[in-house]
């Protein structure tokens, strides 16, 4: 999959795959085997002044300045991409990162994962000349309800959490799975939702049942559950007692509940759409979720 990102500041991005914000870990490894690549352009080289000028002063006054359409427009031809009106149906989505754009979600980088190449245009400034939205763009995306300086922060992590769900790029494919915003592990035994006794259902939920817990497992809409490591016991804390049990329905019981009480304390908005079953409710119940004083 290639990303092509477009700004006024290319060296935000370093040099890839070595230096810079994406030269690390997880998105570092798909530039460098090939899983993914990005190739970052500097508007600046598309303008036809003596000064470069990117940028301009907005009609109608104000205070700021507006990156101007025609160096972007020319970047995305010198990239074989055509005006949104002329573009058809395509496995290629042309993006500006903006504030006022639809919320960038963990379902939009799975959509966006899919896809062959994601162009990403950095504003600055005030903002883009909106022809860019209108007759270049496929979607605006915001990255959360805050007024950013420039799109390449926003820009680096579309990137890197659609990079990350690429076949082939986390080192186990069910780590991108069962995470938060992600699928469930098999449902605890005795929790029944709506009279199903199983949410996986089946031979095949029997049998993970007998294995371990997955070592990533939120969710249904919930946030993950809080993960330990060694040592058992740090500065006075020890770890929660069914972890180091070795009993593999003790282990997914508190986790499950974990990331209930987690998702409670941090986003209780995710609550109403979270897959919840009716021990779910009675465990949340008894953190006061669901009381109406
Ligand atoms: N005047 C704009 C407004 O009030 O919505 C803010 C412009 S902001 C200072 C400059 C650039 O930063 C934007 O054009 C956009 O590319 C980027 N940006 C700012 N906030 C963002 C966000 N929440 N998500 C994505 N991009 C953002």
């Amino acid at each position: 999959m290639r990303f092509d990102i477009l700004t006024i500041f290319p060296e935000f991005f370093g040099a890839l795959p070595d230096q810079g914000i994406l030269g690390h870990g997880v998105v570092s490894r798909a530039l460098r085997t090939g899983l993914s690549s990005a190739h970052i352009h500097d508007l600046r080289g598309f303008t036809h002044d003596r000064h470069r000028t990117v940028d301009d002063r907005p009609f109608g006054g104000g205070e700021g300045m507006v990156l101007k359409p025609q160096p972007i427009l020319e970047c995305l031809e010198s990239l074989a991409i055509v005006p949104r009106t002329t573009r058809g149906v395509s496995r290629e989505a042309v993006i500006l990162l903006s504030a006022q754009g639809k919320r960038f979600t963990q379902s939009t980088a799975r959509r966006l994962a899919t896809l062959d190449r994601v162009v990403l245009i950095c504003g600055r400034y005030e903002g883009v000349d909106e022809r860019v939205v209108q007759l270049l763009c496929d979607e605006e995306l915001s990255i959360g309800d805050y007024v950013l300086s420039g799109g390449e922060l926003a820009a680096a992590v579309v990137l890197d959490a659609t990079v990350r769900l690429l076949p082939g790029v986390l080192g186990h494919a069910d780590s991108s799975r069962y995470e938060s915003f992600g699928e469930g592990d098999v449902q605890v035994p005795g929790q029944e939702k709506n009279g199903r006794s199983s949410r996986s259902g089946g031979a095949a939920a029997t049998n993970e049942l007998q294995g371990p817990p997955r070592s990533t497992n939120a969710s249904h809409g919930l946030l993950d559950y809080p993960h330990y490591t060694r040592p058992a016991e740090f500065l006075g804390v020890s770890i929660p007692e069914a972890l180091g049990s070795g009993d593999h329905q003790a282990i997914r019981l508190w986790r499950r509940q974990a990331a209930l009480a987690k998702t409670l304390a941090n986003r209780p908005d995710l609550l109403p759409a979270a897959d919840l079953s009716d021990d779910d409710r009675k465990f949340l119940a008894t953190l006061g979720y669901g009381r109406s004083d």
